[in-house]
């Protein structure tokens, strides 16, 4: 086994091609998928304001560390990073060190919105009231947060650590649900062009697998330990997430298969199912479909 380009002891077998590549060369294919896939899909423009959704875990210091890279030249964009603090003891609190140790590190701004700021009480606290999944209720919580502090620091897209098998998991779960409908709001970038109330989110790791971000972050030295929540093996994107992890043993370059499947149906599925009217909430005023946000919703149905 060598490394397919210098025959150099590899570090990673790629795969969906089945290709051993050394340290060199492996950093070398990350850094120029992540800047194609920025380029192809038109990810940044010049001017932009580019909020960077950091959770001082491995993907978004990837991300964080790439981003500053490519706007290393490109002096006319400008970078903030946004961390959500869910209140998740033992977890958030480590994550939070290396993200504003990182943040510090590239120069980069980092703005901090904590769940008990924001919403009234901490993750862990709101999870001793309830029995409904953690997951559901942080997810709502940090879309909600994100998307409003984002508009509020005047961002004009927010790039997120969304790596290969987030969307993999995605799209297979919306196909298990069968919430079609919502595979139509996945992909490279995302949301509403012309409403100003939603900031557009981008994934420029969208075309890297977890086990790639993962070895990319352990060679640059930007994570030593790969911290997990508490709470994602209670979910059902967890389990999602070992099914397709043994299939892709079984049958190397399945969630490739899957993901490019997905991104040939994309087109008519967003034409399918275009955005509707999008009203505001009535209790909060954020962007929602109903007359009440679900954000709005969980608080009312849980810590009123
Ligand atoms: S795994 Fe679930 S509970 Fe943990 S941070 Fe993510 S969404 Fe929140
Ligand atoms: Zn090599
Ligand atoms: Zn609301």
């Amino acid at each position: 086994m060598a490394c397919k380009s210098c025959k150099e002891k590899p570090v990673i077998r790629l795969s969906n091609s089945n290709v051993d590549l050394c340290k060199k060369h492996f950093l070398e294919y990350f850094q120029k998928k992540v800047f194609k896939t920025i380029r192809q899909y038109n990810l940044i423009n010049e001017g932009d304001h580019i909020g960077v959704a950091v959770s001082g875990g491995k993907d978004s210091l990837t991300l964080l560390y790439l981003m500053s890279l490519f706007l290393e030249k490109r002096r006319k964009i400008k970078l903030t990073a946004i961390l959500v603090d869910e209140g998740i003891e033992g977890y958030r609190d480590l994550t939070i060190k290396d993200a504003k140790k990182w943040c510090k590190e590239l120069n980069i701004p980092l703005k901090i919105f904590s769940y008990k700021k924001e919403i009234g009480k901490k993750l862990d606290d709101i999870l001793k009231e309830t029995k409904e999944k953690s997951c559901s209720i942080c997810g709502v919580f940090r879309r909600y947060l994100l998307n409003k502090s984002a508009r509020e620091l005047k961002i004009d897209k927010l790039a997120t650590g969304h790596n290969l098998d987030d969307e993999v998991q995605s799209i297979v779960m919306n196909q298990l649900k069968n919430q079609i409908k919502i595979s139509a709001r996945l992909g490279p970038i995302t949301g509403v062009k012309e409403d100003k109330r939603f900031v557009r989110r981008i994934k420029p790791l969208y075309f890297l697998t977890e086990k790639e971000v993962m070895t990319y972050a352990y060679l640059k030295g930007l994570t030593s330990k790969f911290n997990e929540c508490p709470h994602s093996n209670d979910s059902f994107r967890g389990y999602v997430m070992d099914w397709i992890n043994h299939l892709e043993e079984k049958f190397p370059g399945s969630k490739h298969a899957i993901l490019n499947s997905f991104l040939e149906i994309m087109p008519l599925l967003k034409k399918d199912f275009e955005v509707g009217e999008i009203k505001e909430c009535k209790e909060c005023g954020e962007p929602c479909s109903g007359d009440i946000c679900q954000k709005c919703n969980i608080v009312k149905r849980i810590l009123k």
